[in-house]
């Protein structure tokens, strides 16, 4: 089995694998020719939507703490956290409680993301500007980085912002997260914590090896790393064409706003 990223030794270290089953970055992924994301919302401690990109075959992970808007004005604050293994995107359940995060987690979104620039060069400079194509995101966002660690907790504070065009909503706030339910299972919160309903469909994992309708991380579990197939080529090329195509016209708007 491949060792985990250097980055994943965070991630790691605030877990007990013997206490939690969540992943610990050893499982194979499907390999994909797009970056995937995903956002996981999380009923820990306090309320939060986790937004994770795909980015050298880690997530790139941000807690957001009101979730996304796609009113422009609605700066949503998004604390870096450490990157997390990329069978994580698969995850909905429970996280025993007493264990790191502990609470349920739902898969709110998922998809595809393209930077639009170089995302090493915007993510040093602390503004990654992207688009997503998911089942509830679409269209073009940015990540701002801002300094403001008043509190001296080491943490990186960012703004995930909306930007203006034909997906953005004003005065939209909240609206977008009223929908309580899985993009994964069509599950509610509630029916995930009873461990209830439909097992959520994979998006990182092989279909074989897909979590359990109550999975709650406990170790030991054994799941057998069967790499999924790839997309069909023509899926992949027209979700590569539809985030292109986005881009473009994200461009084209943002530059006769000027
Ligand atoms: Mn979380």
């Amino acid at each position: 089995m491949p060792a985990a990223p250097r980055s994943l030794k965070l991630y790691q270290s605030k877990r007990d694998f013997a206490k939690t089953a969540e992943p610990s970055g050893k499982r194979r992924v499907a390999p994909a020719k797009l970056l995937r994301y995903v956002i996981q919302k999380h009923a820990a401690t306090r309320l939060h939507y986790d937004f994770r990109l795909e980015l050298d075959g880690v997530f790139k992970s941000w807690a957001v703490t009101r979730g996304p808007s796609l009113d422009p004005h609605d700066k949503r604050l998004a604390v870096e956290v450490e990157d997390h293994p990329l069978d994580y995107g698969d995850f909905e359940g429970t996280i025993p409680k007493g264990q790191y995060g502990g609470g349920t987690v739902q898969l709110w979104d998922r998809g595809y993301w393209a930077p639009e620039g170089s995302a090493e060069d915007m993510l040093r400079k602390g503004d990654l500007k992207f688009v997503v194509e998911g089942k509830r995101l679409h269209g073009s966002f940015v990540l701002v980085r801002i300094r403001n660690d008043k509190f001296g907790t080491g943490r990186k504070n960012w703004l995930l912002i909306k930007h203006h065009d034909q997906y953005a909503k004003e005065g939209d706030h909240d609206a977008l997260l009223a929908d309580d339910k899985s993009v994964a299972s069509g599950r509610s919160m509630a029916q995930i914590a009873a461990g209830k309903g439909r097992k959520p469909t994979p998006f990182m994992l092989a279909k074989r090896a897909p979590f359990a309708a109550d999975a709650v991380w406990h170790s030991n579990k054994g799941d057998s790393p069967t790499p999924r197939k790839a997309a069909p080529a023509k899926r992949v090329a027209k979700t590569k064409r539809v985030v292109k195509k986005r881009a473009a016209k994200t461009r084209t708007t943002k530059a006769k706003a000027r």
